[in-house]
């Protein structure tokens, strides 16, 4: 049986370690992660091993998607993690936030697992979901 890290108010669980220092970070994360359905949240707590801004996690991430957006998923031992840039959203508006974190739990929604996660139908699949969770792309 997997441990449960209960993080949330209100009981809303998730399986895998929220390692984030930023403040800013975890308080959208949280707006994020309970305005997904249930059914994709236990997805999502299925295939999601760490969700974390910890800067060694950015030796392993996607450049690409790293830089352009401030957050990368990345694949690890069968399972997915998510890395957030704490320094590369700090100046980002709310939308944008919200909407990397979306983004990033897209890539691992999909199971977009192969390491070519750069591309552009991956990065245009994972904006389709993030907006269909409601966190569009901001202009
Ligand atoms: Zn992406």
């Amino acid at each position: 049986m997997k441990e449960k890290f209960k993080i949330f108010k209100r009981g809303i669980e998730i399986d895998f370690p929220l390692l984030l220092h930023s403040q800013r970070l975890r308080r959208f994360f949280a707006e994020v992660w309970k305005a997904l359905p249930q059914q994709d949240r236990d997805q999502l707590n299925d295939s999601l091993i760490l969700v974390s801004d910890h800067a060694v996690l950015r030796l392993l991430a996607n450049e690409q998607d790293e830089q352009m957006r401030g957050g990368a998923a990345c694949w690890g031992e069968g399972r997915l993690y998510i890395f957030l840039n704490a320094s590369a959203l700090k100046n980002k508006t709310s939308e944008h936030v919200r909407f990397v974190i979306a983004h990033e739990l897209a890539h691992v929604y999909l199971k977009h697992t192969d390491r070519k996660g750069t591309e552009q139908r991956h990065e245009n699949e994972a904006n389709r979901q993030a907006a269909a969770w409601k966190f569009p792309l901001p202009d």
